[in-house]
């Protein structure tokens, strides 16, 4: 390991803080030591000089060693191998946090609350070190009634959610509801989720319709289950029902219009000119605003050449007034552009679109050219949105 100067500095610390203690402790005694104690703290001044010399040399994994060899873990000095542990793991040096953990969850004269502490301490050592199977094993001991079972709860449910083991986090996240509330409630829906798309991917519309039912059941007026429906309405070839079922998720959360128009286009493939406009005109509504999100909607979801984006494209210019200053000094009043114009218009929008970062977490600001119903950043759920127009610099984005 290449020399690391803090990491040097704060083993250090820890030296002179064990050598103070160890003084104090002989000037305390007061009566003339007997040859036991003699041979103790002999060791110990060796151990203390062969520390030193390793940290003259900057090995500060071997000054580790002989600090840990030296300063016994017992119940009095438990604490000054926690705050080392700790504090390794704050600088991200997580392999020497695990070492100093190990250290005193090796010792069987701990009291009952310092082993929980170094076990639930190592489980999330071997979670930031990505060492998933590990965490998992300590995690299950404590959320099994060895102390700390809601945290522990808490970090399983993060650990099945990373390692997509969806049926691994509801039966958690049903665990954690019985004890605590959950961070995310909404999660176990998504969860749910998670199967039926497996399931419908693998052609078993039975058991994906099952899982969207524990879905509802979980979680009334879900919108994800909605559009999940209407894929499997469109594998079996009802486009009605899945346009109906857009709309519904539409309708309980209207940011998923970029989700949902992609489908009812699906949905409409292979209908005649006269009938689409006849379905779609629900989706066209009188109020520009409306007609503006629209058309956004249409651009982020890479539909800008549908005839309704076209159609709306007034409506966007005037809902967005940089644009439609840009609009204005390029090629005249935005409302009388030709259908031409309106067009190339759409074309360089949904370029700009593609070339940038679409969605952003409300509650983190993570941003990515596509969408995600848990946010890779925070952990999330349903957080992410399309960003505002021309809004397309990375950064925290109002809720
Ligand atoms: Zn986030």
């Amino acid at each position: 390991m290449p020399a690391d100067p803090p990491s040097l500095l704060l083993i250090a610390a820890l030296f002179v803080a064990a050598a103070a203690g160890w003084l104090l402790a002989r000037y305390r005694s007061g009566a003339r030591p007997d040859a036991a104690s003699r041979q103790n703290s002999q060791q110990l001044s060796e151990d203390y000089f062969r520390g030193l010399g390793f940290l003259l040399d900057e090995e500060p994994d071997k000054a580790l060693e002989v600090f840990l060899r030296m300063v016994d873990v017992d119940n009095d000095t438990v604490e000054t191998h926690f705050a080392l542990g700790y504090l390794y793991r704050r600088r991200g040096e997580v392999e020497r946090a695990i070492r100093v953990h190990e250290s005193i969850m090796s010792r069987s004269s701990l009291r009952d609350e310092h082993r929980v502490h170094a076990m639930f301490a190592l489980g999330e050592d071997y979670f930031r070190a990505g060492l998933f199977d590990r965490a998992e094993r300590l995690f299950l001991q404590l959320a099994d009634g060895g102390g700390r079972h809601v945290a522990a709860l808490r970090y399983l449910l993060r650990i099945y959610e990373q390692q997509r083991d969806w049926e691994q986090a509801i039966a958690v996240h049903r665990r954690l509801v019985a004890v605590a509330s959950p961070e995310h409630p909404t999660a176990i829906a998504h969860y749910h989720c998670e199967i039926a798309e497996q399931l419908r991917a693998q052609g078993d519309f039975d058991g994906a319709r099952q899982q969207l039912h524990s879905a509802r059941d979980a979680q009334r007026n879900f919108p994800r289950g909605a559009l999940i429906r209407a894929d499997i309405a469109l594998d079996m070839n009802q486009p009605e029902l899945a346009a109906l079922l857009c709309q519904r998720a539409v309708e309980l959360h209207p940011k998923l219009l970029t989700l949902a128009l992609p489908r009812v286009m699906r949905a409409m493939r292979g209908t005649d000119a006269v009938e689409i406009e006849r379905r779609f005109r629900a989706w066209i509504r009188p109020d520009p605003v409306a007609r503006a999100e629209l058309a956004y909607a249409a651009i982020v979801a890479g539909l800008e050449q549908e005839p309704f984006v076209i159609e709306c494209l007034p409506d966007l210019l005037r809902e967005d007034p940089t644009l439609g200053e840009i609009v204005s000094a390029t090629s005249g009043d935005p409302a009388h552009l030709t259908a031409e114009q309106r067009a190339a218009l759409a074309t360089a929008l949904g370029r700009i679109l593609r070339r940038t970062q679409r969605y952003r977490c409300v509650d983190c600001g993570f941003a990515s050219a596509s969408h995600f119903w848990q946010c890779p950043g925070c952990r999330s759920w349903d957080a992410f949105a399309p960003v505002a127009l021309l809004d397309l610099t990375p950064g925290m984005h109002r809720r």
